[in-house]
C-alpha cells in the first residue's frame, strides 16, 4: 500500500506523517516514512542544491529534472523496495508536488512535467494521495526562515494550492483532501476512516 501526504508549505504534512505512522504500527502494519526531496545520498545533495537560496535563479527545466532525479533515485532505492517487502509507505511528496510546483508554480507545460516524472517514478503512483489544504499565507506564517522555494511570490504559492486541489479534483476517487485549518486530530482521524479499509490484513 502506497500513501502519498501532498500540500503547500506549512499544512502539517510532517505531524500527520507521524501519527499516521503511529497508528498504523499500532495497527501491526509494517510501515516506511520518507519524503521528498532528500531520502537518499543523491537526493540530500540535490535537495542542497534546490532549496539553498545561494543557488539563485536557475533554468525552471533543470529545476523540474533535479527534482525529478531525485524522485528517480527514491522510487527506486527506497519505496519500490519497501513495497516488496510489504511495508506500508508513506511519502511526504510525491509526483504531485511536482506538477503544482514545477508546473504550475513555474509555467512549465503541465504535460510535459507529468511525463518526465512518469519516466523518473516508472509509472508507480500512490493508491491514495492526501492533500492538507490550507491558504499558503497561513502555512508560510509558521516560518521564520524560507528555503529557496518557500521564499517565491505569493501568487507563485497560491498557484501551487489551486493546482494540488485540481490534480484532486480530477480523480476523486485517488484523493482524501483535507482541510488543514482544522484540529491535528481531528485531521488524524478523517486520515484514520479513510485508510482503516485499505489496509492490508
Ligand atoms: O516538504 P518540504 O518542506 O521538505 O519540501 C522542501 C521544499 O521543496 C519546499 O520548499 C517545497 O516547496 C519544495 N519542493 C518543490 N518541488 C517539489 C518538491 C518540493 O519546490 N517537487
Amino acid at each position: 500500500l502506497f500513501i502519498a501526504l501532498e500540500g503547500g508549505e506549512g499544512a502539517g504534512k510532517s505531524t500527520q506523517s507521524a501519527l499516521l505512522v503511529k497508528w498504523l504500527e499500532e495497527q501491526g502494519q509494517q510501515v516506511l516514512l520518507t519524503r521528498e526531496p532528500g531520502a537518499t545520498e543523491l537526493g540530500k545533495t540535490l535537495r542542497q542544491i534546490v532549496l539553498d537560496p545561494a543557488t539563485g535563479d536557475i533554468s525552471h527545466r533543470a529545476e523540474a529534472l533535479l527534482y525529478a532525479a531525485d524522485k528517480a533515485e527514491h522510487v527506486d532505492s527506497v519505496i519500490k523496495p519497501a513495497l516488496k517487502s510489504g511495508a506500508v509507505v508513506i511519502t511526504d511528496r510525491y509526483v504531485d508536488s511536482a506538477l503544482a510546483y514545477q508546473g504550475s508554480g513555474r509555467d512549465l507545460d503541465l504535460s510535459d512535467v507529468e511525463r518526465v516524472n512518469r519516466w523518473a517514478t516508472n509509472d508507480l503512483r500512490p493508491n491514495l494521495t492526501i492533500l492538507l489544504d490550507l491558504p499558503p499565507k497561513r502555512g508560510l506564517g509558521r516560518f521564520t526562515e524560507r528555503d529557496r522555494i518557500e521564499a517565491q511570490s505569493d501568487d507563485f504559492h497560491e498557484r501551487v494550492r489551486n493546482a494540488f486541489l485540481e490534480l484532486a479534483a480530477a480523480e476523486p476517487q485517488h484523493y482524501l483532501v483535507l482541510d488543514a485549518t482544522q484540529d491535528r486530530q481531528d485531521i488524524a482521524q478523517q486520515i484514520r476512516a479513510r485508510l482503516q479499509p485499505m489496509l492490508p490484513k
